[in-house]
């Protein structure tokens, strides 16, 4: 059973004369300041001190209505209103599984041709005791093809901005009352409350950890990650700390090392295999970097060290991926690498050939991976009744479009 709530009232039309106004979410503190002078004609000085306000407004406290900016004038307030947005997505849908996991369908229009058909993605919010994890996406669909996910097989259709990234942060914050004198939404007891232990504000918000683990390769859309997660990680807006940002990449080796240097982040790489002839067929992005490059990309990964390690995801596959065999030689392959090993149950979807291992064996598999010295943590699936779970953001969408589509022709 999951809980669908009904957000009608949320969504906000979008004005075909607002799109021509520009957007300030996901500029860089640089690129505020630049709009604020060629576009109000300000000074330098006056422009640093309105970005700063902005920046403090937008990120810090979730506004979106130049009108509750207290601390600037309201004929300022005014011009700023008609030259400048400040946009969210569209929620179309948020749907709460019974296990609390939460997931979003949010909508955006494409920012330079309004008149473009809107595109669709999904979000998911996963509370556990000690954190909150919130799984964002960085494309809409995938260009790869890795054969056990559903998102791979929606073609791409495009990059996300970097205001568009963050706008799934903002809208989750928001909807999960994590802004300053924010609401916690009454979910009945389903939500259990993140005791949160992360972020400069401390103790208690529901978000403390961001994974660009939703739809789509982050380092295919690098300019706009890394602008979106350099302004999510900066001190004086949302302020998450790197260490609680974690970037995961099907390895596309020539972004790795920039990923560490220009961002700064957490790594985690989707392995699930340790043969190329399998990983050719898994990962097909394996083809084109090998594992040994891969592998040598990893050991050079900025930052590296035993207090910030890379996470090796793999998926438990039946009879694909999951013998001892498999598991010894993933123990060689990291061996001198400061790892973390996350072993994924398959989650299937509809029209997929592959199983998932059988309890029993995902136990031994760790096991082998555990006595070789290595934090092998068997996720457990989350969100499953509301298709949440990884590898299955896609099917929700269409699912919701077909329900829509049957609306609309019994109507
Ligand atoms: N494109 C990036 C990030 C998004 S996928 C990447 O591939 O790393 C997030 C994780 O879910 C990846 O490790 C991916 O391999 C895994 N995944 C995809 N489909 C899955 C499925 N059906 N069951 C379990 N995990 C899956
Ligand atoms: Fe794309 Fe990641 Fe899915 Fe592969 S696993 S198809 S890279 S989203």
């Amino acid at each position: 059973m999951s809980i669908a709530l009904n957000l009608d009232h949320a969504s906000q039309p979008a004005r075909p004369q607002a799109q021509r106004r520009t957007s300030l979410v996901g500029l860089s503190k640089h690129e505020l300041r630049t709009a604020l002078a060629s576009e109000l004609g300000l000074d330098e000085r006056e422009a640093k001190m309105r970005g700063s306000q902005l920046w403090n407004w937008i990120y810090h406290h979730g506004v979106t209505d130049f009108d509750r900016m207290s601390n600037i004038q309201k004929g300022v307030r005014q011009k700023l209103a008609d030259t400048f947005l400040l946009d969210r997505p569209e929620i179309v849908s948020e749907q709460i599984s019974v296990d609390g996991t939460r997931k979003w369908l949010f909508r955006y229009r494409d920012p330079k041709n309004p008149l473009l058909p809107p595109v669709e993605i999904e979000t998911v919010y996963i509370p556990e005791s000690d954190r909150g994890t919130l799984c964002v996406s960085s494309q809409v669909g995938c260009t790869l093809t890795c054969s056990f996910c559903h998102t791979g097989t929606q073609t791409l259709v495009r990059n996300l901005t970097a205001g568009e990234i963050l706008g799934q942060v903002l809208m989750a914050r928001e909807r999960l009352g994590d802004f300053p004198g924010g609401v916690r939404p009454d979910d009945g007891g389903l939500v259990p409350a993140p005791r949160g232990s992360g972020g400069s504000e401390g103790d208690n918000r529901a978000i403390t950890n961001v994974v660009m683990m939703g739809m789509g390769e982050p380092l295919y859309n690098y300019d706009n990650v890394k602008n979106a997660l350099l302004i999510a990680s900066a001190e004086d807006g949302i302020s998450l700390s790197k260490r609680r940002i974690t970037l995961s990449t099907s390895g596309v080796v020539p972004y790795i090392e920039p990923t560490g240097r220009e961002i700064g982040v957490m790594l985690a790489i989707s392995l699930h295999a340790v043969r190329d002839d399998l990983r050719d067929m898994l990962v097909p992005i394996n083809k084109k970097y090998p594992l040994k490059d891969l592998m040598a990309a990893i050991r050079a990964y900025p930052g590296l060290s035993n207090a910030r390690r890379v996470t090796f995801e793999y998926v438990m596959l039946r009879d694909i991926n999951d013998s001892d065999a498999d598991a010894r030689e993933l123990v060689r392959l990291l061996s001198g690498i400061p790892a973390k090993i996350n072993l994924i149950p398959f989650n299937p979807w509809p029209g997929t050939n592959y199983d998932c291992s059988s309890s029993a064996r995902i136990e031994k598999f760790a096991d082998i991976v555990n006595r070789a010295g290595y934090a092998s943590p068997v996720r457990t699936p989350r969100g499953r009744d509301i298709f949440a779970a990884c590898g299955q953001l896609k099917s929700e969408t269409e699912r919701l479009k077909k329900k829509d589509r049957e609306a609309l022709t019994s109507a």
